[in-house]
Protein backbone atom coordinates (compact mmCIF):
# COMPACT_ATOMS: atom_id res chain seq x y z
CA UNK A 1 0.00 0.00 0.00
CA UNK A 2 2.89 2.54 1.00
CA UNK A 3 4.49 1.30 -2.18
CA UNK A 4 1.39 2.86 -4.38
CA UNK A 5 1.33 5.88 -2.46
CA UNK A 6 5.13 6.30 -2.79
CA UNK A 7 4.74 6.41 -6.22
CA UNK A 8 1.76 8.62 -6.61
CA UNK A 9 3.20 10.90 -4.04
CA UNK A 10 6.38 10.83 -6.32
CA UNK A 11 4.87 11.44 -9.69
CA UNK A 12 2.35 14.26 -8.10
CA UNK A 13 5.82 15.74 -6.61
CA UNK A 14 7.54 15.86 -9.75
CA UNK A 15 4.90 16.38 -12.23
CA UNK A 16 4.02 19.44 -10.50
CA UNK A 17 7.18 20.93 -10.45
CA UNK A 18 7.87 19.26 -13.83
CA UNK A 19 5.13 21.48 -14.79
CA UNK A 20 6.20 24.34 -13.44
CA UNK A 21 9.33 24.41 -14.76
CA UNK A 22 8.30 23.50 -18.13
CA UNK A 23 6.13 26.56 -18.45
CA UNK A 24 8.67 28.48 -16.89
CA UNK A 25 11.16 27.49 -19.41
CA UNK A 26 8.44 27.81 -22.59
CA UNK A 27 7.63 32.11 -21.07
CA UNK A 28 11.38 32.61 -21.21
CA UNK A 29 12.40 30.99 -24.51
CA UNK A 30 9.17 32.78 -25.97
CA UNK A 31 10.80 36.35 -23.96
CA UNK A 32 14.16 35.39 -25.25
CA UNK A 33 12.58 34.77 -29.34
CA UNK A 34 10.79 37.32 -29.00
CA UNK A 35 13.48 39.70 -28.36
CA UNK A 36 15.96 38.04 -30.67
CA UNK A 37 13.42 38.66 -34.06
CA UNK A 38 13.22 42.02 -32.50
CA UNK A 39 17.14 43.06 -32.09
CA UNK A 40 18.04 41.02 -35.59
CA UNK A 41 15.50 43.45 -37.06
CA UNK A 42 16.73 46.54 -35.57
CA UNK A 43 20.31 45.59 -36.77
CA UNK A 44 19.06 44.93 -40.19
CA UNK A 45 17.18 47.97 -40.41
CA UNK A 46 20.52 50.12 -38.65
CA UNK A 47 22.37 48.15 -41.23
CA UNK A 48 20.55 49.24 -44.50
CA UNK A 49 20.57 52.55 -43.06
CA UNK A 50 24.52 53.10 -44.00
CA UNK A 51 23.98 50.47 -46.95
CA UNK A 52 21.60 52.90 -48.88
CA UNK A 53 22.95 55.93 -48.07
CA UNK A 54 26.61 54.38 -49.37
CA UNK A 55 24.70 53.33 -52.32
CA UNK A 56 22.88 57.01 -52.43
CA UNK A 57 26.79 58.54 -52.76
CA UNK A 58 27.88 55.96 -55.29
CA UNK A 59 27.95 57.69 -58.64
CA UNK A 60 28.40 54.67 -60.15
CA UNK A 61 27.51 51.60 -59.00
CA UNK A 62 30.54 48.66 -59.32
CA UNK A 63 30.20 44.86 -59.44
CA UNK A 64 33.02 44.83 -56.80
CA UNK A 65 31.32 47.17 -54.81
CA UNK A 66 28.24 45.36 -54.66
CA UNK A 67 30.19 41.33 -54.36
CA UNK A 68 31.71 43.04 -51.42
CA UNK A 69 28.18 44.44 -50.07
CA UNK A 70 26.97 40.90 -50.78
CA UNK A 71 29.39 40.33 -47.63
CA UNK A 72 30.09 36.42 -48.84
CA UNK A 73 26.02 35.56 -49.25
CA UNK A 74 24.78 37.51 -46.02
CA UNK A 75 22.63 39.72 -48.69
CA UNK A 76 21.22 39.18 -51.79
CA UNK A 77 20.87 42.37 -53.61
CA UNK A 78 18.53 42.67 -56.77
CA UNK A 79 19.24 46.15 -58.47
CA UNK A 80 16.47 47.16 -61.67
CA UNK A 81 17.18 50.35 -63.15
CA UNK A 82 14.00 51.40 -65.63
CA UNK A 83 12.75 48.08 -65.18
CA UNK A 84 15.98 46.29 -66.51
CA UNK A 85 17.38 43.97 -64.03
CA UNK A 86 21.06 45.01 -63.06
CA UNK A 87 22.47 42.51 -61.89
CA UNK A 88 21.68 39.35 -63.49
CA UNK A 89 25.10 38.08 -63.18
CA UNK A 90 25.80 34.16 -62.94
CA UNK A 91 24.19 34.02 -59.19
CA UNK A 92 20.98 35.54 -60.72
CA UNK A 93 19.40 31.95 -61.35
CA UNK A 94 15.63 30.90 -61.73
CA UNK A 95 15.12 30.52 -58.00
CA UNK A 96 16.42 33.94 -57.11
CA UNK A 97 14.60 35.43 -60.08
CA UNK A 98 11.32 34.25 -58.47
CA UNK A 99 12.52 34.56 -54.78
CA UNK A 100 13.02 38.24 -55.78
CA UNK A 101 9.58 38.95 -57.97
CA UNK A 102 7.65 37.45 -54.91
CA UNK A 103 9.14 39.83 -52.66
CA UNK A 104 8.64 42.17 -55.07
CA UNK A 105 4.87 41.58 -54.92
CA UNK A 106 5.09 41.06 -51.28
CA UNK A 107 6.21 44.93 -51.36
CA UNK A 108 4.20 45.88 -53.73
CA UNK A 109 1.19 44.80 -51.64
CA UNK A 110 1.96 46.35 -48.08
CA UNK A 111 3.17 49.74 -49.38
CA UNK A 112 1.30 50.53 -52.10
CA UNK A 113 -0.32 53.81 -50.57
CA UNK A 114 3.22 54.76 -49.36
CA UNK A 115 4.84 57.85 -51.26
CA UNK A 116 8.16 56.89 -53.58
CA UNK A 117 8.61 60.32 -54.58
CA UNK A 118 11.89 60.61 -52.82
CA UNK A 119 15.03 59.50 -53.12
CA UNK A 120 15.58 55.93 -52.00
CA UNK A 121 18.11 57.42 -49.30
CA UNK A 122 15.34 59.35 -47.43
CA UNK A 123 12.63 56.33 -48.44
CA UNK A 124 13.18 52.64 -48.09
CA UNK A 125 11.46 49.93 -46.26
CA UNK A 126 12.29 47.15 -44.11
CA UNK A 127 9.79 44.36 -43.57
CA UNK A 128 9.81 40.58 -42.83
CA UNK A 129 8.76 37.88 -45.75
CA UNK A 130 8.57 34.45 -45.96
CA UNK A 131 9.41 32.59 -49.01
CA UNK A 132 9.79 28.81 -49.59
CA UNK A 133 9.62 27.85 -45.91
CA UNK A 134 11.87 30.63 -45.41
CA UNK A 135 12.06 33.54 -43.28
CA UNK A 136 13.46 36.63 -44.89
CA UNK A 137 14.02 40.35 -43.37
CA UNK A 138 13.80 42.38 -46.92
CA UNK A 139 14.67 46.19 -47.44
CA UNK A 140 12.84 47.69 -50.43
CA UNK A 141 14.49 50.84 -52.09
CA UNK A 142 12.67 53.20 -55.07
CA UNK A 143 14.20 56.32 -55.89
CA UNK A 144 12.19 58.43 -58.85
CA UNK A 145 14.95 60.27 -61.02
CA UNK A 146 14.59 62.51 -64.32
CA UNK A 147 16.12 59.36 -65.97
CA UNK A 148 13.68 57.19 -64.62
CA UNK A 149 13.08 55.07 -61.79
CA UNK A 150 15.69 52.75 -59.79
CA UNK A 151 15.08 50.12 -57.54
CA UNK A 152 16.83 48.16 -54.61
CA UNK A 153 16.22 45.28 -53.24
CA UNK A 154 18.00 43.56 -50.16
CA UNK A 155 17.08 40.32 -48.54
CA UNK A 156 18.86 38.95 -45.33
CA UNK A 157 17.85 35.60 -44.68
CA UNK A 158 16.99 34.50 -41.29
CA UNK A 159 18.23 30.70 -41.72
CA UNK A 160 20.61 30.99 -39.08
CA UNK A 161 18.49 32.99 -36.71
CA UNK A 162 16.44 30.23 -36.94
CA UNK A 163 19.49 27.62 -36.20
CA UNK A 164 20.19 29.73 -33.16
CA UNK A 165 16.37 29.77 -32.05
CA UNK A 166 15.91 25.88 -32.31
CA UNK A 167 19.37 25.25 -30.87
CA UNK A 168 18.28 26.92 -27.70
CA UNK A 169 14.93 25.31 -28.08
CA UNK A 170 16.89 22.02 -27.80
CA UNK A 171 18.75 22.93 -25.08
CA UNK A 172 16.09 23.92 -22.77
CA UNK A 173 14.21 20.94 -23.53
CA UNK A 174 17.63 18.72 -23.16
CA UNK A 175 17.82 21.04 -19.72
CA UNK A 176 14.09 20.41 -18.68
CA UNK A 177 14.18 16.77 -19.05
CA UNK A 178 17.72 16.25 -16.97
CA UNK A 179 16.15 19.15 -14.06
CA UNK A 180 12.87 16.61 -14.44
CA UNK A 181 14.50 13.03 -14.08
CA UNK A 182 16.06 14.55 -10.90
CA UNK A 183 13.52 15.89 -9.69
CA UNK A 184 11.70 12.78 -9.73
CA UNK A 185 14.53 10.92 -8.40
CA UNK A 186 14.30 13.42 -5.71
CA UNK A 187 10.67 12.94 -5.23
CA UNK A 188 11.22 9.08 -4.76
CA UNK A 189 13.66 9.84 -2.42
CA UNK A 190 11.63 12.32 -0.14
CA UNK A 191 8.37 10.69 -0.13
CA UNK A 192 10.70 7.65 1.20
CA UNK A 193 11.81 9.54 4.26
CA UNK A 194 8.06 11.12 4.19
CA UNK A 195 6.64 7.86 4.78
CA UNK A 196 8.96 6.31 6.49
CA UNK A 197 7.71 7.01 9.98
CA UNK A 198 4.24 6.37 8.80
CA UNK A 199 5.24 3.22 7.43
CA UNK A 200 7.52 2.20 10.96
CA UNK A 201 4.27 2.90 12.82
CA UNK A 202 1.48 1.14 10.87
CA UNK A 203 4.15 -2.06 11.47
CA UNK A 204 4.20 -1.07 14.69
CA UNK A 205 0.30 -1.52 15.29
CA UNK A 206 0.14 -4.22 13.38
CA UNK A 207 2.39 -5.97 15.69
CA UNK A 208 1.22 -4.61 18.76
CA UNK A 209 -2.18 -5.59 17.95
CA UNK A 210 -1.17 -8.76 16.75
CA UNK A 211 0.91 -9.62 20.21
CA UNK A 212 -2.14 -8.28 22.63
CA UNK A 213 -4.31 -10.11 20.94
CA UNK A 214 -1.92 -13.06 21.42
CA UNK A 215 -1.48 -12.33 25.35
CA UNK A 216 -5.61 -11.93 25.05
CA UNK A 217 -6.11 -15.70 23.78
CA UNK A 218 -4.20 -17.78 26.39
CA UNK A 219 -6.67 -16.19 29.37
CA UNK A 220 -9.54 -16.79 26.81
CA UNK A 221 -8.81 -20.04 25.99
CA UNK A 222 -8.66 -21.25 29.84
CA UNK A 223 -12.06 -19.46 30.12
CA UNK A 224 -13.97 -21.14 27.06
CA UNK A 225 -12.63 -24.43 28.72
CA UNK A 226 -13.17 -23.71 32.22
CA UNK A 227 -16.44 -22.80 31.35
CA UNK A 228 -17.15 -26.09 29.20
CA UNK A 229 -15.60 -28.29 32.00
CA UNK A 230 -17.31 -26.33 34.60
CA UNK A 231 -21.14 -27.58 32.50
CA UNK A 232 -20.13 -31.26 32.95
CA UNK A 233 -18.62 -31.28 36.43
CA UNK A 234 -20.22 -32.17 39.69
CA UNK A 235 -20.74 -29.17 42.38
CA UNK A 236 -17.57 -29.38 43.85
CA UNK A 237 -15.30 -29.65 40.81
CA UNK A 238 -17.10 -26.35 39.10
CA UNK A 239 -16.42 -24.25 42.03
CA UNK A 240 -12.66 -24.69 41.04
CA UNK A 241 -13.29 -24.16 37.22
CA UNK A 242 -15.40 -20.71 38.32
CA UNK A 243 -12.52 -19.79 40.53
CA UNK A 244 -9.87 -20.29 37.38
CA UNK A 245 -12.73 -18.62 35.22
CA UNK A 246 -12.50 -15.53 37.58
CA UNK A 247 -8.25 -15.58 38.03
CA UNK A 248 -8.43 -15.55 34.23
CA UNK A 249 -11.02 -12.56 33.72
CA UNK A 250 -8.95 -10.53 36.53
CA UNK A 251 -5.85 -11.13 34.40
CA UNK A 252 -7.19 -10.26 31.17
CA UNK A 253 -9.19 -7.10 32.67
CA UNK A 254 -5.95 -6.31 33.95
CA UNK A 255 -3.92 -6.97 30.29
CA UNK A 256 -6.69 -4.51 28.95
CA UNK A 257 -5.89 -1.58 31.46
CA UNK A 258 -2.32 -1.96 30.56
CA UNK A 259 -3.29 -1.95 26.87
CA UNK A 260 -5.36 0.82 27.35
CA UNK A 261 -2.72 2.96 29.53
CA UNK A 262 -0.17 2.18 26.45
CA UNK A 263 -2.83 3.73 24.00
CA UNK A 264 -3.60 6.52 26.06
CA UNK A 265 0.29 7.57 26.89
CA UNK A 266 0.96 6.48 23.52
CA UNK A 267 -1.35 9.12 21.43
CA UNK A 268 -0.02 11.51 24.32
CA UNK A 269 -3.25 12.18 26.71
CA UNK A 270 -3.00 15.68 27.51
CA UNK A 271 -0.60 15.52 30.62
CA UNK A 272 -1.59 17.96 33.58
CA UNK A 273 1.39 19.47 34.06
CA UNK A 274 2.13 21.41 37.32
CA UNK A 275 5.09 22.38 39.46
CA UNK A 276 5.19 18.85 42.03
CA UNK A 277 7.44 18.24 44.92
CA UNK A 278 9.57 15.24 44.05
CA UNK A 279 10.38 14.55 47.07
CA UNK A 280 6.90 14.49 48.59
CA UNK A 281 6.19 12.23 45.59
CA UNK A 282 8.87 10.00 45.90
CA UNK A 283 7.99 9.88 49.74
CA UNK A 284 4.51 8.73 49.07
CA UNK A 285 5.49 6.20 46.86
CA UNK A 286 7.86 4.82 49.42
CA UNK A 287 4.97 4.72 52.00
CA UNK A 288 2.80 2.65 49.54
CA UNK A 289 5.72 0.00 49.21
CA UNK A 290 6.74 -0.54 52.57
CA UNK A 291 3.71 -3.05 53.07
CA UNK A 292 4.59 -5.09 49.91
CA UNK A 293 8.52 -5.10 50.99
CA UNK A 294 7.28 -6.57 54.64
CA UNK A 295 5.29 -8.98 53.05
CA UNK A 296 8.43 -10.28 50.48
CA UNK A 297 11.16 -10.06 53.11
CA UNK A 298 12.92 -7.10 51.52
CA UNK A 299 14.51 -4.57 52.70
CA UNK A 300 13.30 -0.79 51.01
CA UNK A 301 15.33 2.77 51.76
CA UNK A 302 14.80 5.85 50.15
CA UNK A 303 17.72 8.18 49.71
CA UNK A 304 16.41 12.03 49.07
CA UNK A 305 18.71 15.79 49.15
CA UNK A 306 18.93 17.06 52.73
CA UNK A 307 18.89 20.92 50.73
CA UNK A 308 15.28 22.13 49.29
CA UNK A 309 14.64 21.04 46.19
CA UNK A 310 13.30 23.09 43.26
CA UNK A 311 9.55 22.07 42.08
CA UNK A 312 9.42 19.70 38.68
CA UNK A 313 6.87 20.56 35.93
CA UNK A 314 5.17 17.28 35.57
CA UNK A 315 2.43 15.37 35.48
CA UNK A 316 1.99 13.92 38.88
CA UNK A 317 -0.01 10.90 37.90
CA UNK A 318 1.95 9.69 35.16
CA UNK A 319 5.75 10.34 36.74
CA UNK A 320 4.46 8.46 39.50
CA UNK A 321 2.86 5.52 37.60
CA UNK A 322 6.50 5.15 35.70
CA UNK A 323 8.08 4.90 39.26
CA UNK A 324 5.41 2.23 39.94
CA UNK A 325 5.94 0.36 37.40
CA UNK A 326 9.76 0.39 37.97
CA UNK A 327 9.47 -0.46 41.96
CA UNK A 328 6.96 -3.10 40.88
CA UNK A 329 9.57 -4.80 38.58
CA UNK A 330 12.19 -4.01 41.05
CA UNK A 331 10.21 -5.93 43.69
CA UNK A 332 9.20 -8.82 41.33
CA UNK A 333 12.51 -9.34 39.93
CA UNK A 334 14.43 -9.21 43.25
CA UNK A 335 14.62 -12.61 45.77
CA UNK A 336 13.67 -12.80 49.21
CA UNK A 337 16.12 -11.18 51.79
CA UNK A 338 17.15 -8.45 48.45
CA UNK A 339 17.67 -4.56 48.88
CA UNK A 340 15.24 -2.29 47.06
CA UNK A 341 16.20 1.84 47.04
CA UNK A 342 14.82 4.71 45.63
CA UNK A 343 17.11 7.60 45.38
CA UNK A 344 16.70 11.04 44.39
CA UNK A 345 19.53 13.84 42.93
CA UNK A 346 19.04 16.70 41.31
CA UNK A 347 21.94 18.41 39.33
CA UNK A 348 21.53 22.28 39.22
CA UNK A 349 23.66 22.80 35.99
CA UNK A 350 21.42 20.30 33.87
CA UNK A 351 18.25 21.45 35.73
CA UNK A 352 17.55 17.55 35.71
CA UNK A 353 16.09 15.56 38.74
CA UNK A 354 17.67 11.80 38.65
CA UNK A 355 15.22 9.34 40.12
CA UNK A 356 16.53 5.76 40.61
CA UNK A 357 15.50 2.20 41.57
CA UNK A 358 17.99 0.38 42.57
CA UNK A 359 17.52 -3.45 43.27
CA UNK A 360 20.06 -6.32 43.55
CA UNK A 361 18.06 -9.02 42.56
CA UNK A 362 18.20 -11.31 39.16
CA UNK A 363 19.99 -8.29 37.08
CA UNK A 364 19.60 -7.87 33.42
CA UNK A 365 21.89 -9.37 30.55
CA UNK A 366 23.50 -6.19 28.75
CA UNK A 367 22.27 -8.25 25.13
CA UNK A 368 18.51 -7.64 26.52
CA UNK A 369 19.16 -4.16 28.34
CA UNK A 370 17.87 -2.80 24.73
CA UNK A 371 15.07 -4.89 23.66
CA UNK A 372 13.22 -4.80 27.56
CA UNK A 373 11.73 -1.14 26.32
CA UNK A 374 10.29 -2.95 23.52
CA UNK A 375 6.29 -3.71 23.93
CA UNK A 376 5.43 -7.41 25.20
CA UNK A 377 8.78 -8.29 25.62
CA UNK A 378 9.74 -10.13 28.74
CA UNK A 379 13.73 -11.42 29.05
CA UNK A 380 12.44 -14.68 30.45
CA UNK A 381 8.68 -15.11 30.48
CA UNK A 382 8.85 -18.43 32.81
CA UNK A 383 10.38 -16.39 35.80
CA UNK A 384 7.77 -13.20 35.53
CA UNK A 385 4.38 -13.55 37.19
CA UNK A 386 1.38 -14.12 34.79
CA UNK A 387 0.28 -10.52 35.61
CA UNK A 388 3.15 -9.15 33.67
CA UNK A 389 3.20 -9.23 30.28
CA UNK A 390 6.31 -7.40 29.12
CA UNK A 391 4.02 -3.73 29.00
CA UNK A 392 5.24 -2.11 32.14
CA UNK A 393 8.51 -0.40 31.01
CA UNK A 394 6.93 0.35 27.55
CA UNK A 395 4.65 2.60 29.90
CA UNK A 396 6.80 4.01 31.71
CA UNK A 397 9.16 5.00 28.94
CA UNK A 398 6.07 6.74 26.62
CA UNK A 399 5.36 8.57 30.03
CA UNK A 400 8.72 9.80 30.59
CA UNK A 401 9.41 10.97 27.10
CA UNK A 402 6.24 12.77 27.16
CA UNK A 403 8.02 14.57 29.61
CA UNK A 404 11.33 14.93 27.65
CA UNK A 405 12.98 13.02 29.82
CA UNK A 406 14.85 9.48 29.83
CA UNK A 407 15.46 5.89 31.05
CA UNK A 408 18.55 4.31 31.57
CA UNK A 409 19.30 1.25 33.07
CA UNK A 410 22.09 -0.35 34.33
CA UNK A 411 23.87 -3.50 36.27
CA UNK A 412 24.29 -2.58 40.11
CA UNK A 413 27.10 -2.96 41.95
CA UNK A 414 27.39 -6.23 43.20
CA UNK A 415 24.61 -7.36 41.26
CA UNK A 416 21.08 -6.36 40.09
CA UNK A 417 19.57 -3.26 38.01
CA UNK A 418 19.15 -0.01 38.50
CA UNK A 419 16.71 1.83 36.75
CA UNK A 420 17.04 5.94 36.36
CA UNK A 421 14.21 7.94 35.46
CA UNK A 422 16.31 11.52 34.37
CA UNK A 423 13.29 14.35 34.59
CA UNK A 424 14.09 18.31 33.47
CA UNK A 425 12.83 20.26 36.08
CA UNK A 426 11.08 22.65 33.20
CA UNK A 427 9.37 20.50 30.26
CA UNK A 428 8.81 23.18 27.39
CA UNK A 429 5.41 21.79 25.73
P1 LIG B 1 6.85 -7.06 32.79
O1 LIG B 1 5.48 -6.56 33.01
O2 LIG B 1 6.92 -8.40 32.17
O3 LIG B 1 7.74 -6.90 33.96
P2 LIG B 1 8.29 -4.89 31.73
O4 LIG B 1 8.14 -4.17 30.42
O5 LIG B 1 8.07 -4.11 32.95
O6 LIG B 1 7.39 -6.14 31.62
O7 LIG B 1 9.74 -5.50 31.77
C1 LIG B 1 10.24 -6.18 30.65
C2 LIG B 1 11.25 -7.22 31.06
O8 LIG B 1 12.41 -6.56 31.62
C3 LIG B 1 10.77 -8.12 32.18
O9 LIG B 1 10.12 -9.23 31.63
C4 LIG B 1 12.03 -8.50 32.88
O10 LIG B 1 12.59 -9.64 32.27
C5 LIG B 1 12.97 -7.33 32.65
N1 LIG B 1 13.06 -6.49 33.87
C6 LIG B 1 12.41 -5.33 34.10
N2 LIG B 1 12.77 -4.81 35.30
C7 LIG B 1 13.68 -5.66 35.83
C8 LIG B 1 14.43 -5.67 37.05
N3 LIG B 1 14.33 -4.71 37.96
N4 LIG B 1 15.29 -6.71 37.22
C9 LIG B 1 15.42 -7.69 36.32
N5 LIG B 1 14.73 -7.72 35.15
C10 LIG B 1 13.87 -6.73 34.92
Amino acid sequence: MFQKVRLRLAALCAGITGFILLTMSCAWLYISERSLHKNSFVSFQSDMNTIIANMEQQTVITHEWLNKLENHGKYRINIIDNGVPFLYNERNNQEQKELFSAAWEAYESRFQAESKESTYADWHEEFPFSYGGIDYYVCAAISERKNGTFQVMILFSLATLGHQIWLQRFLFLGLDAFAIALLSLFSWYFTNQLLYPLEENQKNQVQFIASASHELRTPLAVILSCASAAQKAQDAEREHFLSSIREEGTRMSLLIDELLLLTSTGSRRAMEKEPVELDTLLLNLYESFEPLAKDQGLSLRIELPEEALPPCTCDSVGVGQALSILMNNAFCYTPTGGHVALVLTYSAREEAFRISVIDDGIGIADSEKARIFERFYRTDPSRSQKEHFGLGLSIALEIINSHHGRILVDDTLGGGSTFTVVLPSKIKD
